[in-house]
């Protein structure tokens, strides 16, 4: 397999020049098969994926921008190995290939960005950028102030403390013995919502994100998704 100059195939997939290139590389904008490459002489071959700012550079799509209303039933990940229905199966009339924005589980509800746009898709998975996330969760129990303190403290989870959690009760119905707990965290573990809420003894029933950042679901009923405007991706940047 022929392999070439890093700043060769930029320029060739016309981004750039090859001066422009150079500049890129250096500055850590390019990566190749997911690594930041800051080399100049570094070579690939048509097999490599090269990336600038996050996003292929073969056939550079526009980036494009969606938030969806997640239903319950599909599958975050873009290729499950069961088969199952995906997120990306439902925005069909979209041309270019975007992905999620973090995961929610199968029988999870609400609020996924979807972007191919790996800039803003990576520094908002980032931890660091502590993204807020409110869900609304139905549970088994009846809930009190008091057992949920924990929560607003961090309970530990795999050996490692959760961060503090903001929380409050919207509802018990006691016949029913259930209750609906709403609780913003910005740490996206695994299962978090359902782990931490187990936890101190409330196992969920039915999980929704009513808001990602600052979307929430107006507007969208599950299985919904639009576009977000032009002042939310400015916003998001
Ligand atoms: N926490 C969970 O347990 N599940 C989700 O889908 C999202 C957060």
């Amino acid at each position: 397999e022929e392999s070439q100059r890093l700043q060769k195939v930029i320029a060739q997939a016309g981004l750039s020049s090859r001066r422009g290139a150079e500049l890129m590389i250096s500055s850590g904008r390019v990566q190749v098969n997911g690594e930041t490459v800051t080399e100049l002489g570094t070579k690939v071959t048509s097999h490599d994926q090269v990336q600038v700012d996050g996003a292929p550079i073969e056939g550079r799509e526009k980036l494009v921008y969606y938030l969806l209303n997640k239903p319950r039933g599909v599958v975050t990940t873009n290729d499950d190995e069961k088969g199952r229905r995906t997120v990306l199966d439902i925005l069909e009339d979209v041309d270019q290939r975007v992905y999620p924005v973090g995961r929610l589980d199968y029988d999870t509800t609400g609020a996924l960005l979807l972007t191919n746009d790996g800039t803003i898709a990576n520094q908002l998975m980032h931890p660091k950028s502590k993204v807020n996330k409110t869900y609304v969760a139905k549970v088994e129990g009846i809930a009190t102030e008091k057992a949920l303190l924990p929560l607003k403290s961090g309970v530990v989870l795999s050996g490692r403390k959760t961060s503090p959690a903001r929380v409050s009760i919207e509802r018990v119905e006691p016949t029913k013995k259930t209750s609906m707990i709403r609780l913003t965290i910005h740490e996206g573990r695994n299962h978090q919502v359902k782990n931490m809420l187990a936890k101190v003894g409330f196992p969920v029933q039915k999980l929704r994100r009513e808001q990602y950042a600052f979307f929430d679901l107006t507007g969208l009923q599950p299985g919904e998704y639009r576009k977000l405007t032009s002042v939310e991706i400015k916003r998001l940047k």
